[in-house]
């Protein structure tokens, strides 16, 4: 298994979000994860990302306990394994496009101008390497926050809501992209969408509310 999290449980103050969460992703699979709004989808992803801390259970990602890891194991563990795309983007503003993309690269001490080029092309921002930020649309920057999660063809790829903001053919573009290096790589991708079209393209689809995850 890529992703193994057993008995996972966050609160906040007396209020659960989510309690008895036991989820695993295999290699080559994509997985939706839906709910409503409020549910505690992002909440989950960060737990499983190791960016906040889960209350109880234990999360696996290829076979290494993230939650024994202290901090600095877990950041090492991120920039190794993980690819996440944040609804927020997350993209830097005083870098151009290129740099964001190749920003994962840099971090292992891996730059490679050629992959960077291979992502930009993939989601359709080839001409844009030597854009700032703030000249891109949402629907771009998105793009931007997609390439950089998978620039480095993570293990696990995390991704939320990844094609909210995009127009049909760049939604389908992305997801086509996700499922393309999930399956080559054998890595495993978990997929918050609210979007049925992106849920109909899964391998599985997992559904968190008051009945936990289902
Ligand atoms: P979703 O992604 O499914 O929309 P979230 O994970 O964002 O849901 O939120 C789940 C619940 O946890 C919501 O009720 C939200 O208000 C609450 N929540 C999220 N983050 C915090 C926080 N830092 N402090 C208190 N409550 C929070
Ligand atoms: P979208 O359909 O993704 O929402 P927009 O309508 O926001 O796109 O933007 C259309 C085009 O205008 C894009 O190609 C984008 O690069 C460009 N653009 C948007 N904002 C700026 C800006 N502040 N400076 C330069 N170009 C911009």
């Amino acid at each position: 298994m890529i992703l193994e999290a057993t008995g996972l449980a966050k609160r906040y103050g007396a209020t659960p979000v989510f309690e008895n969460v036991d989820l695993s992703l295999a290699a080559g699979e994509l997985v939706a994860l839906l709910g409503e709004s409020g549910a505690g989808k992002s909440t989950l992803l960060n737990c499983l990302a190791g960016l906040d801390e889960p209350d109880a259970g234990r999360v696996r990602i290829g076979g290494q306990d993230l939650t024994a890891l202290d901090e600095g194991g877990r950041a090492r563990l991120r920039r190794e394994k993980l690819g996440f795309v944040f609804q927020a983007f997350h993209v830097l503003p005083h870098l151009n496009v290129a740099d964001n993309v190749g920003l994962p690269l840099l971090l292992l001490k891996r730059p490679d101008a050629a992959r960077v080029a291979q992502m930009l092309d993939a989601v359709g921002l080839g001409d844009l390497g030597a854009r700032m930020p703030r000249q891109l649309s949402g629907g771009q920057l998105q793009r931007v926050a997609i390439a950089r999660a998978l620039v480095h063809r993570p293990l696990l790829v995390l991704a939320d809501e990844p094609t909210g903001n995009l127009d049909p053919r760049h939604a389908q573009q992305v997801l086509d992209l996700l499922l393309a290096q999930t399956r080559e790589q054998g890595s495993a991708c978990l997929l918050v969408t609210h979007s049925e079209r992106a849920a109909a393209r899964a391998d599985r689809c997992l559904q968190l509310g008051e009945q936990g995850l289902r």
